[in-house]
This record gives structure tokens, C-alpha cells and sequence, in this order.
């Protein structure tokens, strides 16, 4: 941190510091934080520290990813309808780092500075998106949320329509302190890091969704066809319900069921039967398919690109994890098509740029699933 940054936050570090260690710990459980998703905030001396975007909450505790911005400065932007702050976040963040490692601000920066707690943390729930991408969603939390200060915002876009929406409803009951986001995630805030995480746990625990078993895969079938093309088998077992579970192929041919699905791995979702002939497949492959980062082969499995990236795979591990904790009869509500056009032009294309140039800093794949506190596993007792 420069001079001028240790003059103006003399204590920033140690006062972010539980922010750190609790994205962090967010960040490093994929069943609430895929790639560089989710962010986390705190309102300090009337600046909001919050997580730089295409930063991974995983790498928190080792790498400089949160930036400071002028609360009141944001807030008017918002009712102003004036974009943030290339200039006010650049401005401020200048004054912690060099120029060289400047970051930009979440692009849910001004949801954080609407919501009235010091302490604002999202995330990709896959418990919380698997009830909110139903149709029933509302009457479904209620049940299980009860007696919680809670609110229902249906689907709106990340940035700007988000946080208008976000402060309608927070003004409705300021003591709100869990949104959940139609076809999109959580929101928790609290008045301190420890306040929020318990918060958190007890969300997790009333929205655990014991995922289905899907069939084994056809490890066969997919080697004859890993031999024959540029596809390759996944390490993780887990991935293959998205080609093994009927009723898992069905949900995802509906469509897309939230945005980040849509950016990280494409519309609609790549399947080809398994009974087709092996060189029509080949063929295939060649074509239609070769630039998506999987593929589903219907009844035997999922195949992976060569290409695939770190965090296309948290992704797709984030919706396998989803998609299996929705029920054959749930009512399921997919993004329409012009919500879908949304997302992926302008700042999903560069959401996922970002996500891809800041791919985790950890060492251990994100294929696999590991430390999770809110497993299956564990949720399944
Ligand atoms: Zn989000």
C-alpha cells in the first residue's frame, strides 16, 4: 500500500481484515462461490471497500481485491442515473495502489451501496438458485424462511436494475437482511463479518437441498469417443449427471436457468444423442460443438473441451450442483430470451474476460469438489 493510501486508511488492513478471511472462506466453498462470482463488502468511514471485479473470493487471503469507493458518491450516481465510476473508483483506488494493479469495482457495486448494513455479502447459492428458478419460488421460501427478515426480488439484471430494485425493497422494511435473487443467487448483510456468516449458515441450512443421484456414467461409450476427438473425459465423476439424469437433460433443455450459466457456458446447452453412430459423432464434434467447453451425450455422460478454463468448469460444476437439487415436477421459470440477449452482451462478455484473466491463483483443480463445509455430504444427514 502506497504512502498516500496508509495516510488516508490507517488501519485498513487490519479493519478489512475480517472481510478477507470471510470471502475467503466464501470463496472457497463451491457450493455458494463458483469462479470469480459473488462479492462481499464493508461501509468503513463513509467508503465502501468492496470486492474488485473478475477477482476470486478464493483468493482473498492472498491476493489485493478489494477497492474503495465513496458510499455517497455512488448512491447519488445511482439516483442520478450516471455511471459509476470509472473515474471516482480508479480515483480512489489510485490512492492504495500503484497504477499498474488497478482493479475495477464490482458490477454489483451499487446493490452493496443501496443496502443500508456495513457488512453485504453475495453469493451463488446452488441451495438458494435451485429455489429460485422456480416458478413458485416466493411461496416456496416463505415456508422455509420464516420468521427470518427476508425478501423476494424476481429476476431483474445485475448492475443498475438490481440495486433500484434492491432499494425499493429495502425501503419497504430497512431491517431486511436476506434477498434472495430470482434466477440468481443470495444477498445477507449484517452489522459485522461474524453476524453475516452465522446468517448465512442458517439460510444454507433451511434451503439444503439433498441433490439427486444421477446414474453412472457410460465410461465406455465416452472413451471410444475421446479417442476419435479433440473431447476429453472429465476427472470428476460428478459432472456426468448433466448427460446421465433424464430429468436433468430435460431442465437444461428448457434453457438457461441463471446469467452466469449463459456467459461462462453458452446457450443453448450442447447435447447429442448416444445412439448416433460414432462417426456421425465425429463429425459432429467437428462442427456445431467445437467451441463450447462441454458436451452432453445423452444417457452416457458429459465431455470436456481441451480448452475448457479453470473457471468455465467451476461454473459447470456449480450447475451440475443446481440442476440436481431441482425436482422432476419443480415448475421451473428459465430466463427468457430477451433477459438471456442481456446477459451476454456487453458486461457479461467482459465479466467473463475478467474472470478468466484473475482464474484462481489456487493450485487444486476446480474440477473437483473438496472443503466444502456445506457438502452433500453433509447435507444429506
Ligand atoms: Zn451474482
Amino acid at each position: 500500500m502506497s504512502g498516500t493510501a496508509a495516510a488516508r486508511f490507517p488501519d485498513i488492513r487490519s479493519a478489512l481484515d475480517p472481510l478477507v478471511r470471510l470471502s475467503a472462506r466464501l470463496g472457497h466453498d463451491p457450493l455458494l462461490v463458483q469462479a470469480s462470482s459473488g462479492n462481499t463488502s464493508i461501509k468503513l468511514d463513509g467508503v465502501l471497500w468492496i470486492k474488485a471485479s473478475g477477482k476470486w473470493m478464493a483468493d482473498a487471503d492472498r491476493q489485493e481485491m478489494f477497492v474503495p469507493v465513496p458510499l455517497a458518491e455512488a448512491r447519488e450516481r445511482l439516483a442520478r442515473h450516471t455511471d459509476l465510476a470509472a473515474d471516482s473508483t480508479r480515483a480512489a483506488d489510485h490512492a492504495t495502489r500503484p497504477a499498474a494493479q488497478t482493479m475495477s469495482a464490482s458490477i454489483e457495486t451499487f446493490m452493496h451501496a443501496v443496502v443500508p448494513h456495513r457488512v453485504v455479502v453475495h453469493v451463488h447459492s446452488v441451495n438458494a438458485i435451485a429455489w429460485a428458478v422456480r416458478q413458485d419460488a416466493e411461496a416456496e421460501l416463505a415456508e422455509r424462511l420464516s420468521g427470518l427478515r427476508w425478501q423476494w426480488i424476481p429476476y431483474v439484471p445485475s448492475g443498475r436494475p438490481l440495486a433500484s430494485e434492491m432499494e425499493k425493497v429495502a425501503s419497504r422494511r430497512a431491517d431486511t437482511d436476506v434477498f434472495v435473487l430470482g434466477n440468481h443467487g443470495l444477498v445477507i448483510c449484517g452489522p459485522d463479518c461474524n453476524a453475516v456468516e452465522v446468517l448465512l449458515g442458517e439460510v444454507e441450512r433451511r434451503l439444503a437441498i439433498v441433490p439427486r443421484r444421477a446414474p453412472v456414467a457410460r465410461k465406455a461409450l465416452l472413451e471410444q469417443l475421446a479417442c476419435i476427438s479433440p473431447w476429453r473425459i472429465p476427472q470428476t465423476d460428478a459432472l456426468h449427471a448433466l448427460g446421465t439424469d433424464a430429468t436433468s437433460r430435460r431442465i437444461l433443455r428448457g434453457g438457461v436457468l441463471y446469467p452466469c450459466q449463459a456467459i461462462f457456458l453458452g446457450h443453448p446447452a450442447p447435447m447429442i444423442p448416444c445412439s448416433i453412430p460414432v462417426s456421425d459423432v465425429r463429425d459432429g464434434i467437428g462442427g456445431q460443438y467445437a467451441h463450447r467447453p462441454f458436451l452432453i451425450v445423452e444417457g452416457s455422460g458429459v465431455m470436456l473441451s481441451q480448452k475448457i478454463t479453470r473457471a468455465e468448469i467451476a461454473v459447470l460444476s456449480g450447475l451440475v450442483e443446481v440442476v440436481q437439487r431441482i425436482g422432476p415436477s419443480a415448475p421451473v421459470r428459465h430466463l427468457t430470451h430477451n433477459e438471456v440477449a442481456g446477459v451476454v452482451s456487453g458486461d457479461g462478455v467482459r465479466y467473463r474476460t475478467s474472470a478468466e484473466n484473475n482464474e484462481s491463483a489456487n493450485g487444486a483443480s476446480r474440477e473437483c469438489f473438496q472443503s466444502s463445509r456445506w457438502n452433500g455430504e453433509e447435507l444429506s444427514r
